[in-house]
């Protein structure tokens, strides 16, 4: 029996209608380094979005499922980007401005980008990489810049406010399906090549819905969110949309990335919440230790994209702000699972230990946990496996190339469809997941696993200690053993014994888990995205490029 309800598809353009009349006063707030930051309605962006859509179609010619990239900070630009493209029924890509330039090229001629929206100040990474760029015809440059990089270009260069002068204000979106593609972003390649994925409508709308829940990132009109993961990395974990939604203002730092302009942002503008992983609240912290600002209006931070170390969680509660730690990857959109810790353990000795795991699975992702033998295990809190994930915005296929089939690499989908994270880890009986590593991290040490996240904690919990990656390296005896890098704070003075006493105390780390291989570094190296990037450590370790001493 079908139901009675009206089937009314999930669109982009909805979010936008809704955000744009029902909260047209709410606001983007974008830095721009100097004076006083910009502001724009949300009123604003509905009808720049519609003057975008008709520029985009009756001048550059955009049809349905045409990919139009985005090379941008954040910025009220990029938000009206976000809603125009896919709105009109086009697929809008963001591409990741800290890739390679090899990848980069790679990218936007596997996507087919028709068109790509690029800042001015962004002019120098586009420029040269121009004539490797086969299916561009169009570039729009907004935002101060040197134009004059573009000259001889064989794309055709518009100016993105001439575009939209004069344009109609409203736009008659199309009825579109809900399956159909409205964005796509590709992984950052942190384990391989990278790989399309491709969000609908649907998957938007509904992800959008679940980052507004109260036990999520649960935001009102109310609120005003620092947006600092940026738009080209998972849709800014979905923000954009879902404040649409609620009519939360947005905060985007555009460019200005740096500890010292974000300390000041926090000041002046006084937003509620802020989102970012965590590289970017350890550069913030450091500021703010050094330079104490008025942060008393944040209260709500997200922290996700990598483990959220003990010793920050800690730091960042001791200033006010109340650390949310999530988990996700951009097959899922990303929002996978959120770290609100159940109401009975609340003001109980038990809370700090929940609020450090990657939180607890939405009723829109079902979970489990395979074994390296394939079997299911139990969630039991103890027995570490390979998370696996389903749901309306986790990703079925990456996306395969014009024309060509959607790809299901037997290592990323199970046979019964369900994505596989590379994450390993635990479930609480409650459905709280602990991640002890990724998959390719974890040391394989005489036959048992020692997490190299959990020694990196350890190590950054000490007092002279910035930042710790572990690596597994070869070892004759035992298979793999665990690199110990270090990175010291100036002037610290603790060695590689004082250290490894300090993780063998009070049983913190098990005796043989504790490295033996150690080295001091300068910065741990990162990914574009500023995870570690633990592959350059390991080819720095095979070529001998470290300075290792065993103790
Ligand atoms: P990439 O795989 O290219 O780095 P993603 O940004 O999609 O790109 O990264 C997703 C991965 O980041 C997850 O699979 C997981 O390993 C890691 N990750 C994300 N959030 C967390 C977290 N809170 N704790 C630990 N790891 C995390």
């Amino acid at each position: 029996m079908l139901s009675t309800m009206q089937d009314v598809p999930l669109l982009i353009s909805r979010i936008l209608n809704h955000g744009s009349a029902l909260h047209g006063t709410s606001q983007v707030i974008t830095w721009t380094g100097e004076g006083e930051p910009e502001r724009r309605s949300f009123a604003e962006i509905g009808t720049r979005a519609a003057q975008l859509a008709h520029a985009l179609r009756e001048d550059l010619g955009v049809e349905s499922d045409d990919r139009v990239a985005t090379l941008m900070w954040n910025n009220a630009d990029h938000v009206e980007a976000y809603f125009a493209i896919p709105s009109m029924g086009a697929v809008l890509h963001t591409l990741n401005l800290r890739l390679p330039v090899e990848q980069l090229a790679w990218i936007v001629n596997h996507a087919a980008d028709r068109v790509v929206i690029v800042n001015g100040s962004l002019l120098p990474l586009l420029a040269p990489l121009l004539p490797h760029l086969k299916p561009v015809e169009h570039i729009v440059v907004s935002g101060p810049g040197d134009r004059s990089l573009l000259d001889g270009a064989s794309a055709q260069v518009h100016e993105y406010e001439e575009l939209l002068a004069g344009k109609p204000t409203a736009y008659d979106w199309p009825e579109l399906d809900e399956r159909s593609a409205a964005a796509m972003c590709y992984t950052s390649g942190t384990t391989g090549d990278p790989k399309g994925v491709v969000f609908s409508h649907r998957s938007i709308y509904l992800h959008s819905m679940q980052v507004n829940m109260a036990q999520s990132m649960g935001l009102t009109d109310e609120d005003t969110t620092l947006i600092v993961v940026p738009q080209f990395h998972v849709n800014a974990w979905g923000l954009p949309h879902a404040t649409f939604m609620t009519g939360v203002n947005m905060l985007m730092p555009d460019r200005f990335l740096q500890p010292g302009p974000l300390a000041e942002m926090i000041d002046k503008v006084r937003p509620t919440h802020a989102a970012a992983v965590p590289t970017i609240w350890q550069g913030l912290l450091a500021e703010l230790t050094a330079r104490p600002r008025d942060v008393s209006a944040l209260t709500q931070v997200t922290i996700g994209g990598s483990a959220c170390p003990p010793a920050l969680m800690g730091a960042f509660d001791k200033l006010g702000m109340r650390v949310y730690h999530a988990w996700g990857m951009t097959e899922t959109s990303p929002l996978g699972t959120i770290a609100r810790p159940p109401a009975h353990v609340v003001g109980t000795e038990q809370e700090f230990a929940y609020r450090l795991t990657q939180g607890r699975f939405p009723a829109g992702v079902e979970a489990r946990l395979t074994g390296p033998g394939g079997e299911r295990l139990p969630w039991d809190g103890e027995s570490a496996g390979e998370l696996e994930v389903r749901g309306p915005w986790i990703a079925g296929a990456y996306y395969g190339g014009e024309g060509a089939e959607p790809l299901r690499p037997a290592d990323k989908f199970s046979e019964d469809g369900w994505l596989k994270t590379g994450d390993v880890g635990t479930i609480s009986p409650d459905g709280f997941l602990t991640l002890t590593d990724r998959a390719k991290d974890v040391i394989k040490s005489g036959g048992e696993w020692i997490s190299s996240v959990e020694l990196e904690n350890a190590l950054m919990a000490h007092p002279d200690v910035t930042e710790a990656a572990v690596v597994a390296v070869p070892d004759e005896k035992w298979g793999e053993r665990p690199l110990a890098t270090v990175v010291l704070k100036e002037g610290a003075t603790a060695d590689f014994a004082a250290l490894r006493s300090f993780l063998a105390d009070e049983g913190k780390i098990a005796k043989w888990q504790l490295p033996e291989r150690w080295t001091i570094i300068e910065a741990v190296p990162k990914t574009s995205v500023g995870k570690f990037d633990k592959k350059v450590l390991r080819r720095q370790y095979a070529e001998g490029e470290l300075d290792v001493s065993q103790i």
